[in-house]
């Protein structure tokens, strides 16, 4: 049984992280939709199964490169996402010792000590000069 199920997985593509991720929000809306009026219930279930049909075609896919690219591009915008948190964890930690700005010409995030007057800012990124109450 063991090594059919071995011969059956060869040149497969398997078990990844957007794979998992698929799983887990199948398992969230099926919990989220017995709570929900009957309408929208369908709704969730079906949408619960059908992530679970593209985990299980993702998982049995021949096409490795092309599940590894949505792989690539799946962690790369869930980097985005965490980096977005990160920042703002710091952002509060610090909120005592230094200020935040955004640079008013190319928006980049920059940070000053706290209780320095006024001062001038000038951005590291583009060097854009302004003046902000500390
Ligand atoms: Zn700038």
């Amino acid at each position: 049984m063991k090594q059919k199920f071995a011969k059956f997985m060869y040149g497969r593509y398997g078990m990844d992280s957007l794979s998992k991720f698929l799983t887990y929000l199948a398992l969230i809306l099926i919990i989220v939709s017995a709570f929900l009026r009957p309408y929208t219930k369908i709704v969730f279930f079906v949408l619960s199964v059908l992530c679970l049909f593209l985990t299980y075609f993702r998982c049995f896919s021949k096409d490795v490169p092309k599940r590894r690219a949505e792989n690539v591009k799946y962690l790369a915008f869930r980097r985005r996402i965490t980096d977005w948190f990160m920042l703002r964890r710091d952002m509060w930690k610090q909120r005592k010792d230094y200020k935040f700005f955004k640079c008013p010409s190319c928006k980049a995030l920059l940070r000053v000590p706290k209780g320095k007057g006024r001062i001038r800012v000038v951005c590291k990124k583009c060097g854009t000069a302004f003046e902000r109450k500390t």
